[in-house]
């Protein structure tokens, strides 16, 4: 007998967390952070409700925070076992959780300065020592490779699309048989840019399934074709383009996607800046692993495409501020994603106010977010406490979701053909788990269940 528990990103997108014990082992997959409002945040700092230290081993499927961000926080509550990954998400995980450390570093002291705090003072969830702390426990094991982790506890990982290094962990129970429980991960798109197709689920007798898009459909458009059509109208203004961009992941689509628009013939060459040194680290790591790509990366001279001739990488504060006199035609990819925070927020400043720009957005834009306000058609926003007025262009480049939408998570799923006893749908807000599991039900006859959080499931 085991038992299954939900800890996080139950009826809710952020904090992935699942615990396996069995009578001889505790296992747990993913431990991530909780984002968006305010009490979701502060489930971040609950005690848990079982004893790190007797978790026997981490297995993290990707290097997204709402699956890692709290990993730092499990090794200083004590837990001293091994974290498995895939090599490419411990690489990523390095400069994604020590950047996750920064912030709160910087969010703290500006809570404090600003005594904006109710209970004095306000504290990171872990600083960049205890990152390193936690980082000296990952160990890495290929995509197909099986590992035992804990007595009666093995599993391999499987491509699960999505983003370099993301996988689905493929978890096998043995007391006297074998009980096979496969999580999902977050599952990519079929046909992506960069990432290869998800591997299609195997028979399991639990899965445990996202459903970040359970209640939706991508609309079928071209991202080349939008994307040539942005840059031709800003060039032929004479202007440059600005893309807000995530640094791992996103930033290295559009300079891919930039390549093959010229390599094509549609448009001549033109200066591509990378200001983030998150995103210089990021594309090193993406140019490093050429065999997790769908397509061939490689340039002329060898060199990987992401650091082609008209790619330009800026680290140092000097180097930013010298793009501000820089004229068009050219494109500048900076974070955050969202606007809300680091160096873009000096581009737009200096962009924003000209008509010959463009904003490009490429991702989603939570609501309260100055990238939501931007794409709601603001014509006066703030930065820096400064009022900035808004003539550029703002536009939204569509179809680059890193998550199968409902009906690609139905084609993922046509890899298992015995159905299994439970299907569990997590990772997603309620509507969106409920959609999915009575699609999945409807279509392919399997038993479906939306667990709460902190919700326990005894496995047979
Ligand atoms: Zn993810």
């Amino acid at each position: 007998m085991a038992r299954l528990t939900f800890l996080g990103a139950a009826k809710t997108v952020t904090g992935s967390q699942y615990l396996i014990e069995t009578g001889a082992a505790r296992v747990m997959v993913d431990c991530g952070m909780f984002q968006g409002d305010k009490p979701l945040r502060q489930r971040n700092w609950a005690d848990p409700p079982y004893d790190p230290a007797r978790v026997e081993a981490l297995i993290l499927t990707h290097t997204h925070l709402d699956h890692i961000g709290r990993v730092p926080r499990l090794v200083k509550q004590g837990f001293r076992g091994p974290i498995w990954c895939t090599p490419a998400t411990r690489e990523l995980a390095e400069i994604l959780l020590l950047d996750a450390a920064h912030l709160q570093k910087e969010d703290a002291e500006y809570l404090n300065r600003k005594r904006l705090t109710s209970h004095e003072p306000a504290l990171p969830l872990y600083d960049e020592a205890e990152v390193q702390e936690a980082l000296a426990l990952f160990r890495t094991v290929p995509l197909g490779e099986e590992r035992a982790v804990a007595k009666g506890v093995s599993f391999s990982f499987r491509d699960a699309g999505h983003l370099l290094g993301a996988a689905s962990a493929d978890v096998t129970l043995r007391n006297g048989r074998a009980t096979r429980i496969l999580f999902s991960g977050d599952v990519g798109r079929f046909a992506a840019v960069l990432t290869k197709d998800p591997v299609l689920a195997p028979n399991a007798d639990y899965l445990v399934v996202e459903s970040t898009y359970g209640n939706r459909a991508h609309p079928a458009v071209d991202v080349r074709d939008q994307l040539e059509g942005v840059l031709s109208r800003t060039f032929a203004r004479g202007g440059v383009l600005l893309i807000p961009a995530f640094a791992v992941g996103r930033a290295q689509q559009m300079i891919f996607l930039m390549d093959q628009i010229v390599t094509e013939g549609r448009m001549r060459p033109f200066p591509i800046h990378i200001d983030s040194p998150m995103a210089v680290d990021a594309t090193r790591i993406y140019a490093s692993h050429p065999e997790a790509h769908r397509v061939n990366l490689d340039g002329i001279g060898g060199r990987s495409l992401l650091y082609g001739k008209w790619v330009h990488l800026h680290r140092t504060r000097a180097e930013s501020e010298a793009l501000n006199s820089m004229k068009g035609p050219a494109v500048i990819i900076s974070s955050s994603g969202m606007l809300t925070g680091g160096r873009i927020l000096h581009h737009c400043r200096v962009r924003l106010p000209h008509a010959e720009n463009t904003l490009l957005i490429t991702g989603y834009q939570a609501a309260g977010t100055l990238g939501r306000a931007l794409l709601d058609g603001a014509r006066v926003v703030r930065i820096h406490k400064g009022e900035v007025p808004v003539l550029a262009e703002v536009r939204d480049l569509k179809g680059l979701s890193g998550h199968a939408d409902a009906a690609e998570m139905l084609r993922w799923l046509s890899g298992v053909t015995a159905p299994p006893r439970m299907v569990f749908v997590t990772h997603g807000e309620e509507d969106a788990a409920q959609a999915l599991g009575a699609r999945i039900t409807k279509e392919r006859g399997f038993p479906t269940h939306v667990p709460g959080l902190g919700e326990t499931a005894e496995l047979s």
